[in-house]
């Protein structure tokens, strides 16, 4: 196991009257989340939330603030997961999750829940790429030609591709330059393309963080809930939430805010300015539990 170092002192700094939800239902579920951490599940997603967006998402790293805080949290909660579009294996590269004292239980939902890597286990499980990525991969580079788009960025995650459009001259043009072009190549290949914040992801249509949050709380019998997310990926994860909160469920929902994407931060309970911000509510939120 590996001890995580402390966090320095601006980690904690922050005052409980920080972290206060916005809305009666965020009050409600953060009561019952300090009365009963045990049977709560705290899922968080990686870009943009734990590690900051950078113009190469390769080197993308988990705030350590934000690492350390969920060891601590993994001694008291009941459950803590990882739900991200990224593959098991780049979340677990990034985001150092592997080994850290306090995250012996922790659950990996990599590729929008397809793969999942359990820390119990160290065992990573992934199904084969839907069989349309392989033909999509060839007709690629011919259609972004055709966008005038040659030299984009492009991330291939075996079971999905993303088309990276920040830093070019005209990140937001460009962007929607690739929007028909994109959905287009992908329907033929029975794919969907996805917009993210200057990303397209394109992949197989069916799986998305709000089944993997549904898949989640059955699982762990949570009877609270937190999710943490920051782009539009993330809103099938708080409809998911909003659902099950009707009924017996507490669910906060929170947001890791930013300039390019504001569609999450009117539908949460706490809206944080970005992933230091998330580091210090982790950080907060252990300290709260005793942890
Ligand atoms: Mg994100």
């Amino acid at each position: 196991m590996v001890s995580m170092p402390a966090p320095p002192s601006s980690a904690s700094a922050a005052t409980p009257l920080d972290f206060e939800p916005v809305t009666d239902v965020g009050r409600e579920a953060m009561a019952a989340i300090l009365a009963d951490p045990a049977r709560t599940l705290l899922a968080v997603d990686f870009d943009g939330t734990l590690a900051p967006i950078i113009a190469d998402p390769d080197q993308a790293r988990a705030d350590p603030d934000a690492v350390h805080a969920l060891a601590r949290l993994g001694g008291v909660l009941g459950n803590i997961a990882v739900v991200t579009g990224r593959p098991v294996a780049t979340a677990l590269r990034l985001g150092g999750f592997g080994g850290v004292a306090g995250l012996e239980s922790m659950i990996i939902l990599g590729q929008y829940g397809v793969e999942r890597w359990d820390a119990a286990t160290g065992e990573t499980v992934e199904p084969p790429p839907p069989s349309g990525i392989v033909g999509f991969e060839a007709a690629l580079p011919a259609t972004l030609d055709a966008a005038g788009l040659g030299g984009v960025r492009m991330e291939h995650k075996g079971r999905a591709v993303v088309i990276h459009t920040r830093g070019l001259a005209d990140a937001a043009g460009a962007f929607e330059r690739l929007r028909d072009p994109l959905s287009g190549l992908a329907a033929e290949h029975g794919l969907v393309a996805e917009p993210g914040k200057l990303v397209w992801e394109v992949r197989g249509n069916g799986t998305d963080k709000g089944d993997a949050m549904r898949g989640l709380v059955e699982e762990t019998g949570a009877r609270q809930v937190i999710f943490a997310g920051d782009d539009l990926g993330d809103l099938p994860a708080y409809d998911v939430v909003d659902e099950l909160r009707t009924g017996s469920l507490c669910g906060l929902l929170v947001c890791s805010a930013s300039t390019e994407q504001d569609a999450l931060a009117n539908r949460s309970d706490l809206v944080l300015d970005g992933t230091g911000d998330v580091a210090a509510w982790l950080s907060w939120l252990a300290a709260q539990l005793g942890a």
